[in-house]
């Protein structure tokens, strides 16, 4: 499907088909979500750009993007998501700043595609369209009990102590001893650890200060992660899980009954016949998976060290019901084994497991976007290579997808530099002689910021932004806490931004 991008000479700029007429001989793009994939994805239009035009001997091919943002604050995730204690992943928004920071990029925030923008104006407005909003929501477990109060998804947990400005800061009191955090991904590991580090070494990072006495004042003391299926099957980054065998003052300890643990070492104590044959769900030769195994059997072998807190690993089961009344009380489990197709089945054994904060950790999920084809099943933009494919699997002129809004919640943040670059090369290889039909701007539209202002709508501007970063900057230090720590609420953001606009 996609035509290398080559810079062949043509009859327009550089090879690139940027429309009609002289007025017409800048690239001019949308990129809705400055998230990484939105901004990876500016980074991947202005390169390839550029080297088009250097392969096509310099013709003047120019691209502008706008970057556009329901929030007015960039970076999405990397902001809103990675956990604090992680410095070294938040610092790739200094990387991305730099990509906002080109001549060629703007950011344009307070904009939500469906409500002050729509696709449609896009579409008038500029000659390329890529939507990278992510997954901004959460799966549910679907068991009874799930709405009690003192159960809710991990990524509201995420976005409490990330300070996003929806969520209310005092959602989580913390006054729970024992947590069950229901999923074995990467977001379950930080919201352990989270849970389970001392809030001393919170002081030096960005959580807002409500945050920081929430945990200073948490009661909690057991943290339950529970996986459906083991560790050979769990879907935890090797650093990532070692990290939490690390922290001062924390037990681990791994629930390793005959039958549930012994089915990933073979050989294990109390390990049946047939224990050792891994499900196909698990691929022993993965080296991540080899790193998983290691850590938890080392785990395993070890003794309490008498830590203020604990966390336990709980595999092979799987949540059927919150209990209450009124509010989360307990956890009915099921113990699971070995399925068909590396899956995990009921045994129709249960347990009750006393917690009073219920975490669901299983995945996020897209939200489809007006206008915009969307897959209900995979939650996803059905899409080819980046195109955005119509009900008759023909690519949407124009219309581009990134992210993972493209390829649903997988990957670390750095994957989407290569997913974007793709969607990249795809949406310029429709504009080389010979590719799909390129859309194009309407010549006769005014400039988005102009149509905007007619609605008496405004754009939250990158120095707006820098006026909300530069409080926080100012906040670190007037509190003696690190570099930065985080406004919450949407008030304190229009404020240090000086925008009117409000949440
Ligand atoms: P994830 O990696 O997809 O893990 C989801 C977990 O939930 C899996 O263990 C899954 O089990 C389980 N699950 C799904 N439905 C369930 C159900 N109904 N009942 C019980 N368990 C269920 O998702 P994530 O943790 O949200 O992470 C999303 C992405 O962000 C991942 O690619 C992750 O690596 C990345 N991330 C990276 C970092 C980092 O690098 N530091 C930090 C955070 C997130 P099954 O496997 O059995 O389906």
């Amino acid at each position: 499907m996609t035509a290398p991008l080559r810079g062949r000479p043509g009859p327009v700029s550089g090879g690139l088909d940027l429309g009609p007429g002289p007025g017409t001989q800048v690239l001019r793009v949308a990129v809705v979500g400055s998230g990484p994939a939105g901004l990876y994805t500016a980074e991947a239009l202005v390169k390839q750009t550029a080297q088009a035009a250097q392969a096509a001997d310099g013709a003047a091919v120019r691209v502008t993007v706008d970057v556009l943002d329901r929030l007015p604050t960039p970076y999405g995730l990397v902001r809103y998501g990675v956990a604090p204690d992680h410095p070294s992943i938040r610092s790739i928004a200094d990387y991305l700043r730099r990509v906002l920071e080109d001549p060629r990029v703007r950011f344009l925030g307070g904009l939500r595609l469906g409500g002050e923008v729509t696709r449609e104006m896009l579409l008038s407005c500029y000659d390329a369209v890529v939507y990278a909003t992510g997954a901004p929501l959460d799966r549910r477990l679907g068991v009874p009990g799930e709405e009690l109060p003192g159960s809710a998804a991990a990524a509201d947990f995420v976005r409490w102590y990330c300070g996003h400005p929806d969520a209310d800061p005092g959602r989580f009191a913390l006054d729970a001893v024992s947590v069950a955090v229901i999923g074995a991904g990467n977001v379950a590991l930080d919201v352990a650890r989270v849970l389970a580090r001392p809030a001393a070494d919170f002081g030096p990072t960005d959580v807002p200060d409500p945050v920081l006495a929430a945990l200073a004042a948490s009661r909690v003391r057991e943290i339950h992660v529970i996986s459906r299926r083991g560790p050979a099957e769990a879907r935890f980054t090797t650093k990532e899980l070692r990290e939490l065998g690390g922290l001062p003052g924390v037990d681990i300890a791994v629930d390793a009954s005959p039958g549930h643990l012994a089915g990933a070492f073979p050989g294990d104590a109390g390990a049946s016949p047939g224990d050792g044959v891994r499900p196909p769900g698990a691929d022993p030769a993965d080296r991540r998976v080899r790193g998983n195994l290691a850590v938890v059997a080392d785990w395993a072998a070890r003794g309490p060290h008498g830590g203020g807190r604990r966390v336990c690993f709980r595999f092979w089961r799987r949540p059927v019901e919150v209990l209450g009344p009124g509010r989360v009380t307990a956890l009915r489990l099921e113990r699971t084994a070995p399925g068909a197709a590396g899956g995990a089945v009921g045994t129709g054994v249960y347990e009750v497991l006393p917690v009073q904060l219920v975490l669901r950790s299983v995945g996020y999920r897209s939200a489809p976007l007006a206008g915009v084809p969307f897959d209900e099943r995979r939650a996803v933009v059905p899409n080819a290579e980046g195109r955005v494919l119509g009900a008759d699997g023909r690519p949407r002129p124009g219309e581009y997808v990134a992210g993972w809004l493209k390829r649903g919640p997988s990957g670390v943040i750095g994957t989407n530099k290569a997913d974007a670059a793709q969607t990249v090369r795809s949406l310029l290889a429709d504009r080389l002689p010979g590719g799909a039909p390129p859309h194009h701007a309407d010549p006769g539209a005014p400039p988005l910021a102009e149509r905007l202002a007619a609605r008496g709508v405004r754009p939250v501007t990158y120095a707006e932004w820098l006026g909300i970063d530069e409080r926080e900057h100012r906040t670190a230090a007037a509190l003696g806490r690190g570099e930065r720590v985080k406004l919450s609420g949407w008030d304190a953001l229009n404020t240090a931004s000086g925008h009117p606009r409000s949440g």
